[in-house]
């Protein structure tokens, strides 16, 4: 097939810039199905890398098969038997000269497959290695029969990503064909010498074989595991793009105007004069650095962390501030309604003394009411509170200086980028504020929010006493019953919290209800409240405002309640089925105790048995009330994906790195950033379009 002259021309000079279909054996079809995995260029096959490989370079005896692995057999046909128990069935044993047997089980076969496995047959079978009702066996094997000597594949099996119309074997030749167009490593290298050097990687080349194609003589688990000395070097390459593409979008933000917002001092006086308690030192310090981004004509890019209850939301309120003083608006965006009713209870109570009106607009805000509210905006309306209803198009500001995001690992970079071209209006962006609660390991802020300048309050306010965990099995539910009666005699306050993994209100609500009627009947006389997402907003304000005034005490409540609520005599959190929360949203919730001068106690309550994982949740827990500590054990259990949410995980989708396991890259990763973005800006974006791509246009918004 002939390539077009100008890809001819463009493929002299980088033969990876080509486009796929110049590869022979690829023609309109198979480009298309190629496109669908984000493949169009020569050399984005060259960085499609396998997700993980298949071992089939040995045979493993029947013996000594382990369940949960996989693994390849080879064994000859001892009996078959179709039947039918619930379903279609095939059955086949096959045994070796390890003289155990394996049952490979087929629920979907033709007939003509189940006659092929006459008893004598050799197979040889790759697949996982379960416990079945006689012993192992494999479900669905792949296998084939074996006639006379068949040597065992001589390296490892990459297993690429793949799509709909494009298997594995087809992928492989195409990539075998890219392959081969490998230019030599000077190049192929983007990164200068003089800088990859001093970090003593493999070269790309070898790096890019190395990972498609393990050698026979490949050190096979350190493949399996992703710390061979080749995938430690795409790691590198790999976080050094999204690093580099991050820094800029952060410099391309910041090409842009933003309003210099100094503030007035006198109100923020008159703000601070009002507050019930002083700030914090770290409060102080972190709203210092906000405020003087903010008086900036360059836009502000800042996260804020800090531990639940650490008081983010006053810095919050303090930028609003610097926009209000200058007249631009804010409008602060939170990811649940429950979350953000709390900050437009806060803001009206801080701001409204100051005759500075609040706005608010959530989803349920419908009809005239919103047609009001959008009025108010556009009109110019000092503040707007709200969740994603914000971004909606329809919403327009008429001056905004100002938008913070109060949760970020549940956003998106996209999500921020969507409320900053709400714009300021005559070619200027709002500054950004992102507040989060989920203390954010070092190693991980550094690759997920490279964007941002990050701000910490590293200190609780005063008068906050440690909580007790305890982790007691569901069994013995009627001795904690027990003990909420007890503090509830002593003129203490318990909260009792229901949770589900599924994301239904419904259903949360219903468990909720459940239990409400459960602990009415088993603590007959006690004042109980109830409080989950499908209350009308009013009900729910009104539970809250009961049990804040003590006049319930007990509040029996979904997971709403891990933000905002604020009441410093409940002393008692019991959480149902701890074991299925993750630890960030455990330790989020049993922020709501320990706010008062009495000790006070969490109770994970928890269902039996206990996987290993959720032992060491709860033990964590139990151990630490420490929120970076805990960020960081979160991030060993589960990975970075569910730390940051999924939106952000889909975002960064690696393809070998792994921001926990190569954690140690990331200062590297920094440095060479640094430079490579001062010196060479053109070799910069050419690595973020090869491993980015498509996303890599992100950057140049
Ligand atoms: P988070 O950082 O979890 O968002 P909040 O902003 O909700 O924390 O603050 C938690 C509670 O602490 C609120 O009731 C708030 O009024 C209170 N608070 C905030 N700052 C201080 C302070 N400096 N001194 C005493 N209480 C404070
Ligand atoms: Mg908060």
């Amino acid at each position: 097939m002939a390539a077009p002259a100008d890809a001819k021309s463009i493929a002299a000079t980088d033969p990876g810039l080509a486009p796929a279909a110049t590869l022979p054996g690829v023609g309109p079809a198979l480009a298309e199905t190629l496109r669908k995995l984000g493949i169009e260029r020569v050399q984005d096959l060259w960085f499609h890398l396998p997700l993980r490989y298949e071992d089939r370079t040995r045979i493993t005896p029947i013996r000594d098969l382990v369940a949960g692995e996989s693994a390849q057999v080879e064994g000859v046909v001892e009996a078959v038997e179709t039947g039918f128990r619930y379903r279609p069935q095939l059955r086949v044993a096959i045994t070796d000269a390890s003289r155990e047997t394996l049952v490979l089980r087929f629920f979907h076969f033709r007939r003509q497959q189940a006659q092929q496995f006459a008893p004598g047959l050799r197979l040889r079978c790759y697949g996982a290695v379960r416990h079945g009702q006689h012993g192992l066996e494999m479900v669905h094997p792949q296998y084939r029969a074996l006639r006379g000597e068949v040597p065992v594949e001589a390296t490892l099996t990459p297993i690429y990503p793949v799509t709909e119309g494009l298997g594995q074997q087809r992928l492989r030749g195409v990539i075998d064909k890219a392959l081969a167009r490998l230019p030599g490593e000077a190049a192929l290298e983007l990164v200068p010498r003089e800088l990859i050097e001093p970090l003593g990687l493999m070269p790309l080349r070898d790096a890019l074989l190395g990972v498609h194609r393990p050698p026979p003589d490949a050190d096979v688990a350190a493949l399996l595991a992703g710390r061979h000395p080749a995938q430690q070097r795409l790691a590198f390459e790999e976080l050094l793009a999204h690093h580099i593409s991050l820094k800029r979008l952060r410099a391309s933000m910041r090409r842009h105007r933003a309003p210099a917002l100094p503030g007035d001092a006198g109100l923020r006086q008159r703000f601070l004069d009002a507050l019930p308690f002083t700030l914090t030192r770290a409060q102080a310090r972190v709203a210092r650095e906000a405020a003087k981004d903010l008086a900036k004509r360059v836009p502000m890019l800042r996260l804020v962390q800090g531990d639940v209850g650490s008081g983010k939301t006053v810095v919050a309120a303090l930028a609003a501030l610097h926009a209000i003083a200058n007249g631009r608006q804010t409008a602060l965006m939170a990811p649940t309604e429950l979350l953000a009713e709390q900050h437009l209870h806060s803001f009206r109570t801080w701001f409204e003394p100051l005759g500075v009106e609040v706005v608010w607009l959530a989803g349920k805000v419908t009809g005239r009411a919103r047609a009001a509210a959008l009025a108010k905006l556009a009109a110019g309306a000092p503040v707007a509170i709200g969740t994603h209803a914000l971004m909606q198009d329809g919403v327009e500001f008429q001056r905004l200086g100002l938008t913070i995001v109060d949760e970020q690992h549940r956003f998106g970079v996209q999500q921020r980028m969507d409320l900053r071209d709400k714009g300021a209006g005559s070619g200027e962006v709002p500054h950004q504020l992102v507040l989060t609660a989920t203390p954010i390991p070092r190693t991980l802020a550094m690759s997920a929010y490279a964007d941002l300048d990050v701000s910490t309050l590293d200190e609780l306010p005063p008068g906050r006493t440690p909580v007790r965990t305890v982790a007691i099995a569901n069994t013995r539910r009627g001795e904690v019953t027990e003990r909420i009666r007890v503090a509830c005699a002593e003129g203490r306050q318990a909260y009792w919290v229901c949770t589900l993994i599924e994301d239904s209100d419904l259903l949360q609500a219903q468990a909720a209800e459940v239990a409400y009627a459960q602990l009415c009947t088993a603590l007959p006389g006690l004042a109980i409240g109830l409080v989950h997402g499908r209350m009308k907003a009013r009900d729910k304000q009104a539970a809250m405002e009961a049990f804040k005034q003590g006049r319930t005490a007990l509040l029996v409540a979904t997971t709403v309640i891990e933000v905002g609520v604020d009441v410093p005599n409940a002393s008692l959190m019991v959480i149902e089925n701890a074991e299925r929360l993750g630890l960030a949203q455990l330790h989020q919730l049993r922020g709501r105790v320990g706010r008062g001068s009495v000790a006070s106690t969490c109770v994970l309550l928890y269902q039996s048995p206990l996987s290993g994982l959720a032992r060491q949740r709860l033990e964590t827990l139990r151990q630490t009330n420490d929120g970076f500590v805990i960020a960081e054990q979160d991030l060993r259990l589960r990975g970075p994906g569910e730390l940051l949410g999924t939106r952000q995980t889909g975002e960064m989708g690696f393809r070998v790195a792994d921001i926990v396991r190569d954690a140690a890259l990331m200062p590297a990763v920094q440095r060479v950033g640094t430079a490579l973005l001062r010196q060479q800006p053109v070799l910069a974006r050419r690595l973020t379009e090869r491993w980015i791509g498509a996303a890599a246009r992100f950057a140049q918004a």
